[in-house]
């Protein structure tokens, strides 16, 4: 490989989606570089969440337009991420939870969005796994769900496949040199210097979701992104875990999510007071918490048993935001932020779009790009209010 119309580093649900919109674009040459095999970073260990009810508005458009994408792919991929449509309930312990959640659904509305307000009853007859009466009520939004991450992964590989885009996978990214390095001075290029030699490329998108500031530290490129443990788990099967009486949960306060997962409950939480950086091994305390919160909201879980646990390195951002913008000339970053299965495939386009022509339909991108934050990576935009709760501190990893 020595010349290409665009480079993306990073096989990622980020990275697989830009490379397939830059080809569907209409680039010839498009190559996919990926240090070790594509999804095998945070996008095949997620929960799969997708969520339409953001925090701000970006946030809503990235998780509307990634939803529809997804249930528009089998018609045009002939295969899909697997979305189901399960509703997702937001419930408010608080009266300040309450305050902030009804002026969020006005905002959520006026973008189209059909979430609605359920009473503390309403919200104990939807779910009837829930422990009733704690609730003062909480948003739901019979639109959102969850896709499966290991399935998209495999959609995103036909995509690639199907579409052109040349994959290179155990290829590493080095860094950029100054243009036509490698096939001795294109004009206009821009030189990807891989493990495997330099490509000449006419542009470059840069992701690598939770390693995405190792790989801006390659390109001379400052970028604010860190990792943290995330832990997941799934609990054995039980007949009151029927997916018909369990719409998908976030305890925003507790930062504590659950989606049904073939007969039992997968839920998933990350300790904010961990310090951040990559880790994949279980923390067996803060599950046994993790647990703890759970039982109380879903009493039947207290005495299920684990079919399945894991940790894997989150990405995140200061403000949960995504990062969609121009570093260099050629060169475009993108980060979903921590919520690459709810915005992935949106960021992806807009990514695509921005590096192709600087702007994009799917959102408007001017406020999230890299000139958001200060040298010490604090952002000027508000934090997204729905996120999990993760250290605002960046990782040096
Ligand atoms: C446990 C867990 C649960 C999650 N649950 C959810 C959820 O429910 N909903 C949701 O929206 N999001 C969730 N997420 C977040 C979501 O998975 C990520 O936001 C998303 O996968 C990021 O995609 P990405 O393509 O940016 O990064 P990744 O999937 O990590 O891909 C980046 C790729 O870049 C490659 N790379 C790194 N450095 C280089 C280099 N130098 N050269 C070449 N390649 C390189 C890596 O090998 C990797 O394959 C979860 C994440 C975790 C870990």
């Amino acid at each position: 490989m020595r010349t290409a119309d665009a480079v993306v580093v990073g096989g990622g649900t980020v990275g697989a989606w830009c490379a397939y919109f830059l080809r569907q674009a209409g680039l010839a040459r498009v190559v996919l570089i990926e240090k070790g095999f594509v999804g095998q970073g945070a996008s095949s260990r997620a929960a799969g969440i997708v969520r339409m009810q953001g925090g701000t508005p970006e946030a809503v458009r990235l998780g509307v337009w990634s939803r529809r994408f997804y249930l528009s792919q089998r018609d045009e991929l002939g295969t899909d991420s697997g979305f189901v449509e399960q509703g997702y309930l937001l419930p408010c312990f608080t009266e300040a939870d309450v305050a902030a959640a009804r002026e969020r659904m006005a905002m959520q509305s006026a973008l189209g969005v059909p979430v609605r307000w359920l009473d503390p009853d309403e919200v104990d007859a939807a779910n009837p796994t829930l422990a009733p009466g704690q609730t003062r009520g909480g948003t739901f939004c019979d639109r959102d769900g969850y896709i499966s991450p290991p399935r998209n992964v495999a959609a995103y590989t036909v995509a690639l496949l199907r579409s052109g885009v040349e994959v290179a996978e155990h290829v590493a990214f080095c860094g950029l040199a100054p243009g036509g390095a490698a096939s001795g001075g294109a004009a206009g290029a821009i030189t990807v210097d891989t493990s495997h030699g330099r490509i000449d490329a006419g542009l470059v998108v840069l992701t690598g979701g939770p390693k995405l500031a190792a790989v801006g530290r390659l390109a001379g490129v400052r970028i604010p992104a860190g990792g943290a443990r995330h832990q997941v788990a799934v609990t054995e099967r039980h007949p009151d875990l029927d997916p018909a009486r369990l719409p998908m949960v976030f305890d925003l306060a507790a930062g504590l999510y659950w989606r049904p997962e073939e007969g039992g409950l997968l839920f998933g939480m990350s300790n904010p007071d961990e310090p951040p950086g990559e880790n994949r091994e279980v923390d067996e305390d803060y599950l046994a918490k993790m647990r703890a919160r759970l039982a109380r909201l879903v009493p039947v879980t207290a005495g299920l048993g684990l079919r399945r646990i894991w940790a894997a390195t989150i990405d995140y951002t200061p403000d949960h935001l995504p990062i969609i913008g121009r570093a260099l000339d050629q060169v475009t970053v993108a980060c979903a932020g921590g919520a690459g299965m709810m915005w992935g495939p949106a960021v992806a386009r807009a990514a695509a779009d921005v590096a192709l022509t600087g702007s994009s339909d799917v959102l408007d991108v001017s406020p999230l790009g890299l000139d958001r934050f200060d040298d010490a990576g604090r952002s000027r935009l508000a934090t997204d209010p729905i996120a999990l709760p993760f250290p605002e501190r960046i990782s040096s990893s």
